[in-house]
């Protein structure tokens, strides 16, 4: 048998489908994962879709102690006329194995993963929910499951991808959130793991939000670990302002995550002409731009939201007020765009989506 045949086990135990405007975020799972194990002598092997069950683990095994663990997020979206759509799902492919790399992990085959991935889909078909703005997010994950304490890469993995409908993010419309600027912890740092989309980097900023949620803010601005002088992302996306007609965000520098939707955000500009440019940003910077009163709009992006504009920035007692906490014209034209294409209302002319 061709090791990368795609077995198909269908669970005789569906459950009843959550109220699609009801959904939230992450709440409910499918019928089904698709599961891939890596073992030393046959590397990545046995992929196959079976009923959605827990796993389980021996207390030692490695995922429990280390946290070498890696994961993705995209989204399927029912698209016009019924077709199921997938918005570049290579990009997220490609960024897993680089993921993959710098925890350690031994790499994923490319074609493999988008096999497995659409045909997970097309079995789960009917449960990527129709309403406006909702859509069925995918969540591939790979955990070390030897049996072992030393501190070292594990020689056994799981390649797992489930399934959750969402609900629309923006359910009362978009509105503008407040940002809390964050002077005392760091999400990551040059040569670290900031790039990686790896557990450790996630819980190392709950404390900051924590404090942000205290302050009544929704975010995090995150400055570089070592200066705390340049701003780095907001929460777990990536930033964008418009100043003086022009948009600016942070300069990928070791330790950004590299955003899908920032990388769609930076062509579409591009392709309507809209001067856009990469490079470091300081918050001092923007401090300045913001007492000249050229500050015209702050964004967010990310998978999640697409776009989440930002409506005031805290620091230390002062708070500046963003376009009267309003959402800008561009933040809004890149929010229908990109959704648009991902649901296929609007014409896909840079051939990002797929459709399974
Ligand atoms: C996933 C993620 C982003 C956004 O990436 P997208 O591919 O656009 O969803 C930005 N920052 C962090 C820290 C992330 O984990």
């Amino acid at each position: 048998m061709n090791k990368d045949n795609i077995t198909i086990v269908k669970t005789t135990n569906g459950k009843a489908k959550p109220s699609e405007n009801a959904l939230g975020f992450g709440k409910y799972f499918t019928d089904h994962m698709f599961v891939l194990d890596y073992d030393i002598d046959n590397g990545w092997h046995s992929p196959r879709v079976v009923p959605y069950e827990p796993i389980t683990l021996d207390p030692a095994a490695m995922v429990f102690h280390y946290g070498q663990t890696v994961f993705e997020g995209l989204k399927a979206y029912y698209g016009t006329n019924g077709k199921t759509m997938l918005f570049r799902p290579e990009k997220n492919v490609e960024r897993l194995n680089r993921s993959c790399n710098r925890l350690s992990i031994p790499e994923i085959d490319e074609e493999l993963f988008l096999k497995g991935l659409k045909t997970l889909i097309a079995v789960e078909k009917e449960w990527i929910p129709k309403e406006d703005g909702t859509s069925l997010y995918i969540r591939p994950f790979i955990l070390p499951t030897e049996t072992n304490l030393r501190v070292a890469p594990a020689n056994s993995y799981k390649f797992i991808i489930i399934l959750s409908p969402v609900g629309a993010y923006y359910a009362e419309g978009i509105h503008p959130v407040a940002i809390n600027v964050e002077k005392e912890y760091t999400r990551a740092v040059l040569g670290g793991t900031g790039t990686a989309k790896t557990a450790g980097n996630y819980c190392a900023g709950y404390k900051a939000q924590k404090k942000a949620s205290e302050q009544g803010a929704a975010q995090v601005l995150w400055l570089d670990g070592v200066e705390k002088k340049y701003i780095e992302e907001v929460g777990s996306m990536n930033i964008f302002f418009k100043i003086n007609g022009e948009v600016v965000t942070p300069e990928l520098n070791g330790s950004i995550l590299e955003g899908i939707t920032r990388m769609s955000i930076i062509e579409l500009l591009k392709k309507w002409g809209i001067p856009v440019t990469e490079k470091k940003i300081s918050f001092e910077e923007f401090v300045q731009a913001y007492e000249d009163g050229i500050v015209e709009e702050v964004f967010g992006t990310g998978t999640a939201a697409v776009i989440s504009p930002v409506g005031e920035f805290r620091f230390q007692d002062k708070i500046m007020i963003i376009n009267n906490r309003e959402t800008g014209e561009l933040s809004k034209k890149l929010y229908d765009t990109i959704t648009g294409i991902q649901t296929g209302k609007m014409e896909d002319e840079l051939n990002w989506t797929i459709e399974v």
